[in-house]
């Protein structure tokens, strides 16, 4: 396959190397040591510390909201938010089985139903047509809330994701969302720095969750993040994740079942420089994807990019290839020779954990199963 070797000998000269090149890797060039070395100094690597604060303040201000709440990692953040909005055992919460595992999983964990919905084939997310065609169909309001009228179990939650960045049509989904009943929280683990007209993703829903793993557009090692313009939300998102513990000078008082997903005082502190980079960061990554559009254009292999009204972070780039036997050519062919390269994910009722789900028809999903790979995304030289 040409275009495969054409393309994998763009990337080595873009990244100016003949070693192997990784999908994604962090770039440390701001105050990242000096603040953990400040934590070091202090002995304030753990639960207490400034940075923690600092962390959850400039949160708030990157994306526009009135509270935030810094967790261990993503997957524990969507998992309280879930039970934050009130999702009990039993309940069903609408998503896209075209994601990674830890937005079902976090359903799971709070003993909830995941039901798959399709995704759009140009944002790649929850489609709003997939979403309504399913509630006409299935759901109806009652005191308490909207039910699945089939299986007798409350549509508690809906949560869609901002797949590599791509902002979904979230104020379509808000607006059905709101219209059925159902409380709405965004899976915006991808898509830190993302903007629908000008408003960031994971200000939308009742709460938003990101993520600050390693291969995020910036990373606190592990961490995660809520955010959420619900102030009475946000401080008992804090008190749920540290434990439920009442305020009190040295007594021991929990009077609920809390968890214990604090981000260490270390970790914010690397947040706190990357984030200080963030905008860096997304020039960066803004600049490296109109260079591959238009390498890629020049090669008739179609580059995605952001839709109009919105603007993606561009996290993970991602090229849309013409089958799957196109697809898996030009994966075995650029990783054999250490251009790294992906598939998207396995759709979630694919796994054997999901299998037995409910879900619509999965056109679209199918579709970009079998057609899109991730290329390299790291930001090129130093921020
Ligand atoms: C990374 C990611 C998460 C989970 O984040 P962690 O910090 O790794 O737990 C959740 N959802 C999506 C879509 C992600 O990409």
């Amino acid at each position: 396959m040409k275009a495969a070797e054409k393309s994998i000998s763009f990337i080595r000269d873009l990244y100016g190397s003949q070693a192997f090149i990784p999908l994604h890797e962090p770039k440390f060039s701001g105050n990242e040591k000096r603040y953990v070395t400040e934590t070091i100094d202090s002995t304030l690597v753990s639960s207490v510390g400034a940075f923690v604060d600092r962390f959850e303040e400039m949160m708030q201000s990157i994306t526009g909201t009135k509270k935030s709440v810094a967790v261990v990692n993503g997957t524990s953040g969507l998992q309280v938010a879930l039970q934050l909005v009130g999702v009990e055992p039993g309940d069903e919460v609408l998503t896209q089985a075209l994601t990674f595992v830890a937005t079902a999983n976090a359903i799971s964990y709070n003993k909830a139903h995941p039901v798959f919905l399709d995704v759009d084939l140009d944002t790649m997310g929850l489609s709003p047509k997939a979403v309504t065609a399913f509630l006409n169909e299935n759901a109806e309001i009652r005191e308490n809330g909207c039910y699945n009228k089939r299986t007798g179990n409350r549509i508690a939650a809906c949560m869609p994701m901002h797949t590599f960045g791509f902002p979904v049509r979230i104020t379509e989904l808000v607006e059905i969302c709101s219209q059925w009943n159902i409380p709405l929280i965004e899976d915006a683990a991808e898509s830190l720095g993302s903007l629908v007209g000008t408003k960031p993703t994971g200000s939308f829903g009742e709460i938003g969750v990101f993520s600050f793993n390693g291969n995020k557009i910036v990373t606190s090692g592990g961490g995660g993040a809520l955010v959420t313009g619900n102030v009475k939300l946000g401080e008992k998102a804090k008190f749920l994740t540290t434990t439920a513990k009442e305020p009190h000078t040295y007594e021991f008082v929990h009077n609920e079942l809390g968890y214990n997903f604090r981000m260490p005082n270390l970790n914010a502190a690397l947040a706190c420089a990357q984030l200080e980079n963030l905008d860096q960061f997304l020039n960066k990554k803004r600049e490296l994807a109109n260079i591959y559009k238009e390498f890629f254009s020049s090669m008739n292999i179609k580059f995605r990019t952001e839709d109009s009204g919105t603007k993606a972070n561009y996290w993970l780039m991602c090229l849309e290839l013409e089958n799957r036997k196109e697809r898996d050519m030009f994966l075995s062919l650029t990783n054999e020779s250490g251009v790294m390269t992906r598939p998207i994910w396995k759709l979630m009722y694919k796994l054997p954990m999901y299998e037995n789900c409910l879900r619509d028809r999965q056109k679209n999903a199918e579709f970009l199963e079998d057609r899109i790979v991730n290329i390299p995304s790291s930001v090129i030289g130093n921020i």
